[in-house]
């Protein structure tokens, strides 16, 4: 949305807070769910009927425009534009086109579009954290996934592109900058010249896990860009996601072992813990390689911080299946994890091929299930924190308690802990001690200011 913004800015558009008056009024738009376009559906009917400007432009952009784009036009009648995700640069002419009374459609999807030109980011200013994207699309083909039909192949943004916008948050005074991508860690920028003459540092991906594509070569990898954009800005904290578990070679976790400002919190979407499962939504990988994969990692980094991605209920999950998918998330013990009921998508490999059998009541069933284990192991997790001690940076203050401030830890997990004596703000780093702890949040006492 924000490069939207940007761009219909540069073309005299002003922002109105007034939705009923509005000229034009835009939605950006979520495909992953069922659920996520149920709401859009909803919302659309309420645009229309809340509406009070007779000529308002209604679009819809993102995943779904690119998805539903004739059902958005034709059968609904609710919509006059329609944007999918790789033409945002186009909305201008799009938006004069549907003021002479057609309907505008543009969901092409392109091979090189990164936007990497367009500024800004999205910043939260309170909390002195910022994101910035840093690669788009995803050729991984998962068999549940509809992200390949939406967002269109991998393409990264050029590392320099990525830097100057590092070095001017920095110099903004952001502390923490999360780069966002679909496949994150899979990053390659192709258009450097700056190739590493040392073809181990081309070295991408887990020996053991599968892919769908070719292997790539060439280019700088998302290795190249961490080592990058952590020397722009030593006191910033970076994070990254969502990343996939076959783009995380030893080298990339030794990496991050290496620096303070990288944070020792990885993002490792499981999906599932069952062979079978796996298989069938095509994930190349198996429970045993991804164990290990965790093993690797916490021999590097023994106080990393994991969370991952669950689906529960996927089609032909059995009940065994899913008591795999319980154990895993005992074993691996993750610090927070997201659970989704499955919902099948059109287009998805898994809707050609494979059928929807498993009850919404039993996919609710084991959702809940995956999400008490969960919570159970990063209970047992926080509590080992308790009488450790932890550099928080700070975001803001606490909404029960305003003299408690809230940040969180380097593993990403929320810490609350008394400011008044301190006085710090977001943006400013604590040396704290934690004394207390449940599956989400710690309270602390706090200690010093300190540096990362
Ligand atoms: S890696 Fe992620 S975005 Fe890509 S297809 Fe699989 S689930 Fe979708």
């Amino acid at each position: 949305m924000e490069i939207v913004r940007s761009i219909m800015s540069q073309y005299g558009f002003v922002e109105s807070d007034q939705k009923e008056k509005a000229d034009i009024v835009l939605l950006m738009t979520c495909s992953i769910r069922d659920g996520a376009e149920k709401k859009v559906w909803n919302q659309l009917k309420l645009i229309r009927s809340n509406s009070v400007n007779k000529r308002q432009i209604v679009g819809v952009l993102g995943c779904m425009a690119e998805r539903v784009r004739h059902d958005l036009l034709e059968k609904r009648n609710l919509v006059n534009i329609v944007a999918g995700p790789d033409s945002y640069r186009d909305l201008p002419r799009l938006v004069a086109v549907a003021s002479g009374g057609s309907n505008a459609i543009n969901v092409q999807l392109s091979l090189d579009e990164t936007y990497a030109d367009v500024q800004p980011i999205r910043v939260d200013a309170e909390s002195r954290t910022a994101f910035i994207s840093i690669m788009r699309g995803c050729d991984n083909m998962c068999t549940y996934c509809v992200v390949p039909f939406t967002r269109g192949r991998e393409r990264s943004r050029p590392i320099d592109s990525i830097v100057e916008e590092v070095r001017r948050l920095r110099d903004q005074g952001y502390k923490q900058i999360t780069l966002l991508g679909q496949n994150v860690n899979s990053y390659r920028d192709m258009t450097s010249m700056d190739f590493p003459m040392n073809p181990s540092t081309t070295e991408d991906r887990v020996p053991g896990f599968k892919t769908v594509y070719k292997p790539k070569s060439g280019g700088l990898t998302f290795t190249s860009l961490l080592e990058k954009v952590a020397d722009a800005a030593p006191d910033v904290r970076f994070r990254f996601t969502s990343p996939h578990p076959k783009d995380f070679p030893m080298q990339l976790i030794e990496f991050i072992a290496s620096r303070t400002n990288l944070c020792k919190q990885l993002h490792l979407p499981a999906q599932s813990g069952d062979d079978e499962t796996l298989d069938r939504m095509g994930r190349g990988y198996s429970r045993d390689l991804y164990l290990r994969l965790v093993d690797d990692i916490r021999i590097i980094l023994p106080n990393v911080s994991l969370t991952s991605d669950f689906i529960a209920g996927f089609c032909g999950e059995t009940e065994e299946a899913h008591q795999n998918t319980l154990s895993l998330i005992r074993e691996v013990g993750y610090s927070f994890c997201f659970v989704f009921p499955y919902s099948m998508r059109g287009k998805t490999r898994a809707h050609h091929r494979l059928t929807d059998d498993v009850p919404e009541n039993v996919k609710a069933r084991r959702h809940l299930d995956s999400t008490t284990v969960f919570r159970e192991e990063a209970m047992k997790l926080n509590q080992k924190l308790i009488g450790t001690e932890q550099t928080v940076l700070l975001e803001g203050k606490s909404k029960r308690d305003v003299a408690f401030s809230h940040g969180r830890t380097d593993g990403g997990v929320k810490a609350v802990f008394d400011n008044s004596k301190s006085q710090l703000n977001p943006g400013q780093y604590a040396k704290v001690l934690i004394t207390e702890a449940n599956s989400q949040t710690l309270k602390a006492e706090f200690i010093r200011e300190t540096d990362l």
